[in-house]
């Protein structure tokens, strides 16, 4: 079996980080390098999903229950408005490889990437 992510690991509490929301089967915690005032992602508890197109093919009502922990999180912390973004394979600049969904809010300026 392979290790846990490192979102699991601070979910589980063995390491430490700031979880912002826990719906049940999706949690949330502040990024480590935010890049926006509110920068959170958004991770499912399974770890089955390696990107949101595995997630989406199956299990879309969990990609549903991710968006509206986004709108959540963004109400809660920022106006209701967000950005999501997820990205999909190394080259597209994902480096943990258990799906999750960055929600930023409050940007300051608009451009795409940090
Ligand atoms: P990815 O590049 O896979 O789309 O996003 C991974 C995100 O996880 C990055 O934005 C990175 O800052 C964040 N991250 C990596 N390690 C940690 C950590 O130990 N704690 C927290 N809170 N975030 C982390």
């Amino acid at each position: 079996m392979s290790e846990p992510s490192i979102f699991t690991r601070i979910l589980n509490g063995d390491i430490p980080g700031e979880i912002l929301l826990d719906t049940g089967r999706v949690f949330a915690i502040r990024d480590i390098n935010p890049q926006a005032p509110l920068h959170a992602l958004v991770v499912p508890k399974t770890e089955d999903y390696r990107d949101v197109t595995e997630l989406a093919q199956g299990d879309p009502g969990l990609l549903a229950e991710m968006v509206a922990a986004a709108k959540q999180l963004a109400a809660e912390h920022a106006n209701g408005e967000y950005r999501l973004i997820f990205n999909n394979g190394a080259s597209a600049a994902q480096s943990v490889f258990h799906v999750h969904a960055h929600v930023l809010a409050d940007i300051e300026e608009n451009k795409l990437v940090g």
